[in-house]
Formats: structure tokens, sequence, C-alpha cells
């Protein structure tokens, strides 16, 4: 029985792939590689001592993926594909739209008519509404405030309904937080196409010398230092948690939705002045104006995973960041 990977070749994607391996699944993965290189899946097989299929196949192609659960005996789904960028689903919601919500649609479709029900979905704690009310619990009221945060709100009513219609369903929603971080190795990481939107690439790309500063949104924020608020989870310990989503359904049925995060709201300045401790540069930036859409804080309650899932990040701000300088400096630019 294998475990079919949606997205396996992206930057999440590859590091569950690898702990998946390393756990005894067989996978295959399927990705369309819009965002994302062959090389992770070649360095992930390396590391892993194992190959596996691969699929270069977009999602809406639904006659090629129902070949797929033909040809591997497919036993769950972790659906990670999906465009990810903020910035970009306001500039093109209708790709986004399309894009996101289609192919889970027709990816879903495919699982009902080949007697799939297990599904673990890759969501993101952009869909709870902004709030000062911290940390956020699952049962936190919802509302995304962009396109892409939209699709993923979209996507969980969606898997919601399926499971009401039917029973038969096991549906794990994982909503991460701030994923950072590469595996230990330096071998798989983040892969940022184009100029970075998130912190750590940024702030990586500018510890390398690709940069010359660091632009922090804003410094006026109702928070410890005036800066953002975030709560980083390293990679791998994220990966993990979709191994203990995917052993934990298993023997329950039903749909639940856990918080991936470590608890720990850390602020943009804490962030740079531990990556720059580290990886012992100095770290020049600016403060500039707040970017639109941005919360003062957000950090996760996750007494759910570690309670019914028995899982609990490891990793702290030091190795987060250690190990994203590592693959930063092995890969300067990228894969
Ligand atoms: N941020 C920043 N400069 C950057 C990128 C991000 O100051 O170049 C801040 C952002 O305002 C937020 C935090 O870093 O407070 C994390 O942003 P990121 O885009 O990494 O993740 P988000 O929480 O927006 O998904």
């Amino acid at each position: 029985m294998a475990v079919l990977v949606t997205g396996g070749a992206g930057y999440i994607g590859s590091h569950i792939c690898l702990e998946l391996i390393e756990c005894g699944y067989d996978i295959v993965v399927v990705d369309n590689f819009s965002n994302s290189k062959f090389e992770a899946l070649r360095r992930v097989m390396e590391m892993g001592n194992q190959s596996f299929p691969v699929y270069n196949l977009d999602l809406h192609n639904q006659k090629e993926l129902s070949t797929i659960f033909d040809r591997h005996s497919i036993d769950a789904v972790i659906h990670l594909a999906g465009y990810k960028s903020v910035r970009d689903s306001t500039i093109d919601p209708i790709n986004y739209y399309w894009n996101n919500i289609v192919s889970t649609l027709t990816l879903l479709e495919v699982m009902q008519m080949q007697d799939v029900y297990k599904l673990v979905f890759s969501s993101s704690a952009t869909v709870y509404k902004a709030s000062d009310k911290m940390p956020i619990t699952e049962d936190y009221p919802l509302e995304a405030c962009n396109p892409y945060g939209r699709t993923k709100l979209i996507i969980e009513q969606l898997l919601k309904d399926v499971h009401d219609s039917d029973p038969n369903w096991h549906i794990t929603i994982l909503r991460y937080f701030n994923p950072i971080g590469a595996h230990k190795s330096g071998r798989i990481g983040e892969d940022s196409n184009g100029t970075p939107n998130n912190l750590v690439p940024y702030l990586s790309n500018v510890a390398i010398g690709n940069y010359p500063k660091l632009y922090i949104f804003g410094n006026d924020y109702p928070t410890k230092d005036g800066t953002g608020v975030r709560d980083y989870i390293h990679v791998v310990d994220l990966a993990k948690g979709h191994i203990r989503a995917l052993s934990r359904m298993e023997d329950m049925k039903g749909l639940e939705v856990f918080n991936l995060g470590t608890g720990t709201g850390y602020s943009v300045l804490e962030l740079v002045k531990a990556f720059s401790q580290v990886s012992k540069k100095e770290i020049a930036y600016t403060i500039t104006s707040r970017r639109n859409g941005d919360v003062a804080e957000c950090y996760a309650d996750v007494t759910k995973a570690n309670n019914q899932l028995g899982w609990q990040a490891e990793k702290d701000i030091h190795e987060m960041c250690q190990d994203a300088w590592r693959w930063q400096q092995q890969n300067p630019n990228g894969y």
C-alpha cells in the first residue's frame, strides 16, 4: 500500500517524502513542477536510499490521475499541491481559484471513484480571522483576507461537506503556522522562485550577500518589540506531524483539524537576532511600512495535536535558523 503525495517535490513535500520513506511507507509523487524541481526528489531518493514513482502531472488531468491510482495500490493521499503566494493570489485570483480548488475537486472525484478515502490536507493558519486573542485554537472563527487564504478556506469547507456526505472518509486538515528551516543535511530546503516573499528565505539571502538588506514591515505593532510575531516551526517537525496524522487515520474515521506550530511566537527582530547568531553575519535591515494584510501576532495553541496526534514540535528557533543557513550556504542559488 502506498501514500500518494501531491506536490511532493515542493519545500514541505520533499521533507514529507523523506520522512515517509524513513518511516517505511511506499510513496508515489505527483507534481506539475510549476514551482519545484525534480532535483529535490532526486536528492530525497538518494538520502532515503530508495527510488519511487514520480509523475509530472497536473491534477486537473483526471484521466491520467486515475491511471496512477489504477497502477499503484494507493491507500491514502497527502494533498499539498497548490499555489501558495499571497501576493500572486491578489494579482491573479482566477488562476489561484482555478488551480487550487478545481484540482482538489478532481482529486476528490478520482479518490471517490477509486475507493480511496484517506486524505491529509495541507491548510494554513491564514484561514483564521484576525484577532488579538492568542494563542489560536482550532475552533477559532475563520475568515481569510486574501484569495490564497480563501482557496484554503473553501477547500476546508468542501472537505467538511464531502465528509458529511459519506462517513467512509477519513480526513485530516493540518493548519500550518510558519514553516522554516531545512533538513539537517542541508541537501533539501526552500528554493524560492525569484525574490522571496517570506521572511526566512529573504533573510538567508541577505546573510549570503544576494541582497543588501532586509526590509522589516513595520515596528509599530502592539507586540513585544513592535515587529510582527509569528509561530515558526521547523519543516522537519511539520513533516513528522503528517506522519502522525496518517497513522492516526488508520483506525479513526471522521474529519479532524489540527494546528501545527510550536505554540511560541517570535518577533521579526528576534528572528533576525537568532539568524545573525548562528550565521555569524551582521544582517542589515531597514524598518519600512507595514505590509498589507499582515497581522500583529499569530501563534498556535497546539494542545489538540499534542493530545490527539501524540505530536509535538521539537526543534527550537536556533536549530531552525542553523538548518536554514546550512541549506542556504550549500545551495546559494537553490537546486
Ligand atoms: N516580514 C518582514 N520582511 C520580509 C518578509 C516578512 O518584515 O521581507 C515579516 C512579516 O511582516 C511578518 C513576518 O515577517 O511579520 C513573517 O512573514 P512571512 O511572509 O514569512 O510569513 P506570513 O506570516 O506572512 O505568512
